[in-house]
C-alpha cells in the first residue's frame, strides 16, 4: 500500500447527523438543579438563555440528532477535516506505534469550535433571536461565535477575560473583522463586572467571571440569548461529528485505535471525538483505552471532587454535578486559556465516574517540549491546549518504543496556536514555568461549593 499520511473524506462521505451518548450509558447523568431551590429544572427555566431547539438538544433521549442542511453548507468551507497519521513524528520518537491526529485547525477560526458555534448561531437565527452574548478565555470561543453569528446574520457580543485581551489583541481584532463587540472582563456593563472592580480594579478575569458578565446580559433583554462553548450536552452533542468522521477515515486504512487521548478544558474537544469510539467500545466492536489529558494547574478530574457546583464565578448558573476545583478557584495564569476552567462537562464528569474513561495532568513545560517536537516532525504548529494531547501521545508512544508493542494511538489536534506566538516565545526564552499543586486553594474553593441536601 502507499505510503499514506492525510487520509480525507469527499463532502459526500460527511456524516450527516450528531451522536447522543447518553442512550448508551448504563445510567443516565445526575440532572442540573436549580440555584435558589435545588430542584432539578425543567427546560422552561433555561429559555430565558437558550433557544427551544438547543434546550430539547440538551436534555433529548434520540441517540442520533440530524444536522439541519443549512448547518451542513457552513461545515461544508472546512469540513470534513483530515485525519493525519503523524510519520514523521513516529519516525524522530523512533516507535513501532501508529499516530493518528484528527486536525480541526482548517476551520475559520482554527479550532474544532466552529462546530458548535454554527449550530448554536443557526438555532438562534431560526427562534428570531437578535443578539448573542458570551466569553471567551483565550480568545478561541469568541472568534468562533463571532464567525458564526456572521453566517446568520446576527449580532455578537463578547466578555473576554481581561489577562487575554490584554495579551491576545489579535483574537480581539479577529471577533472585530467578523462584527462583534468585546469588552475586556470584568467590565463596567454589569453588575457582576463592577461589583468586581470596585474590589479590585486590576482584577485579571477568569472564565467563571465572563460567563457571570454575559449571563447578566443575556436574561436583561428578551432578544438577546447566551451561547457557551463547551460544558454543555448539547455543545458535546454538536462536535461528535469529529469522532464520526475520525471513525470513517480509520475505517479507509483499515485501523482501530488502541489508545485514544484528547485534551479537556470543558471536555467538548475530548468527546467530540471519543463519544463515537466510545459507542463502538460500548458495543463490543473495539476497545481503546480512553484518556483525557488535563492541565496540572486545573486538575478538575485528577484533584478536583464529583459535586454540584455553579458553572460560574457568581453562582448564577444551574448547579450541575460536575467534577469541579469550586467555582471560585481561579487556575494559575498558564498559556493554555482555553483549560483554565474549574469544572469539567457533566457528561464527561460522569463517564469518568462510570470507569468508561481515565484521566491523567501534565505541567505545560513537558506539553510545550512536545509540541516543538511535533512541529518540526509534522510542520503543524499546535494551539496550547492540544499540546496536553501530543504530549501525552508521545509518552505513549515511548512507552511502546519500550515495550516494543503496535498499538495504534488516536488523537485530536484541535486546533493551531498561529496567535499564540507569546506562548512559543516564552518557552523558547526559557520563562515559562510549571506551577506548583495549589492544594490550600483547592480546598478554600472547595469550601464554598454548596452542599445539596
Ligand atoms: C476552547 C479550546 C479547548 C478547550 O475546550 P474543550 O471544551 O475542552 O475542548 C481546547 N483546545 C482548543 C484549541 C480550544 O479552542
Amino acid at each position: 500500500m502507499a505510503e499514506y499520511s492525510k487520509i480525507l473524506l469527499d463532502e459526500s462521505e460527511m456524516p450527516t447527523q450528531w451522536y447522543n451518548i447518553i442512550p448508551d450509558l448504563p445510567e443516565p447523568p445526575p440532572p442540573p438543579l436549580h440555584p435558589g431551590t435545588h430542584e432539578p429544572i425543567g427546560p422552561d427555566d433555561l429559555a430565558p438563555l437558550f433557544p427551544m431547539d438547543l434546550i430539547m438538544q440538551e436534555v433529548t433521549t434520540d441517540s442520533y440528532v440530524d444536522i439541519p442542511g443549512e448547518v451542513l453548507d457552513v461545515y461544508k468551507l472546512w469540513r470534513p477535516s483530515p485525519l493525519y497519521r503523524a510519520r514523521r513524528l513516529e519516525k524522530a520518537l523512533d516507535t513501532p506505534a501508529k499516530i493518528y491526529y484528527k486536525y480541526e485547525g482548517v476551520s475559520p477560526a482554527g479550532s474544532h469550535k466552529p462546530n458548535t458555534s454554527v449550530p448554536q448561531a443557526y438555532y438562534n437565527a431560526k427562534a428570531g433571536t437578535k443578539k448573542i452574548t458570551t466569553e471567551t478565555g483565550a480568545g478561541q470561543w469568541g472568534s468562533s461565535l463571532a464567525f458564526a453569528t456572521a453566517q446568520y446574520g446576527i449580532e455578537c457580543e463578547v466578555w473576554q477575560v481581561a489577562a487575554s485581551y490584554a495579551q491576545k489583541p489579535y483574537r480581539k481584532t479577529m471577533m472585530e473583522i467578523w462584527g462583534a463587540s468585546v469588552h475586556p472582563s470584568p467590565s463596567d456593563q454589569t453588575e457582576a463586572g463592577r461589583s468586581l472592580l470596585a474590589q479590585d480594579p486590576d482584577n485579571p478575569g477568569s472564565l467563571g467571571i465572563a460567563i457571570s458578565e454575559a449571563v447578566e446580559a443575556a436574561v436583561q433583554d428578551p432578544d438577546t440569548k447566551y451561547a457557551l462553548g463547551s460544558v454543555l450536552n448539547h455543545v458535546l452533542l454538536h462536535q461528535t461529528i469529529i469522532g464520526e468522521e475520525a471513525l470513517l477515515q480509520l475505517a479507509k486504512v483499515g485501523d482501530t485505535p488502541d489508545v485514544l487521548v484528547g485534551c479537556t478544558g470543558g471536555g467538548s474537544n475530548f468527546a467530540g471525538l471519543s463519544f463515537p469510539f466510545l459507542r463502538e467500545k460500548l458495543a463490543g466492536k473495539m476497545n481503546p483505552t480512553i484518556r483525557c489529558v488535563e492541565p496540572a494547574a486545573s486538575p478538575s478530574l485528577t484533584k478536583g471532587e464529583y459535586r454540584y457546583d455553579f458553572g460560574d464565578t457568581m453562582g448564577m448558573t444551574p448547579l450541575v454535578k460536575m467534577h469541579t476545583l469550586g467555582h471560585s478557584f481561579i487556575p494559575d495564569p498558564i498559556h493554555a486559556g482555553g483549560l483554565r476552567y474549574h469544572g469539567m462537562a457533566p457528561l464527561v464528569s460522569h463517564i469518568y465516574e462510570l470507569g468508561l474513561c481515565e484521566a491523567i495532568a501534565i505541567g505545560q513545560t513537558e506539553c510545550f517540549t512536545g509540541a516543538i517536537q511535533f512541529a518540526k516532525s509534522e510542520g503543524i504548529v499546535p494551539a496550547p491546549e492540544p499540546t496536553h494531547a501530543i504530549a501525552a501521545a508521545i509518552r505513549e508512544a515511548l512507552e511502546c518504543k519500550e515495550s516494543g508493542e503496535e498499538k495504534v494511538i488516536l488523537t485530536a489536534l484541535c486546533g493551531h496556536g498561529h496567535m499564540d506566538m507569546a506562548a512559543y516565545d516564552a518557552f523558547l526564552s526559557g520563562e515559562m514555568v510549571d506551577y506548583d499543586h495549589r492544594d490550600a486553594d483547592i480546598a478554600e474553593a472547595m469550601a464554598k461549593v454548596p452542599v445539596i441536601a
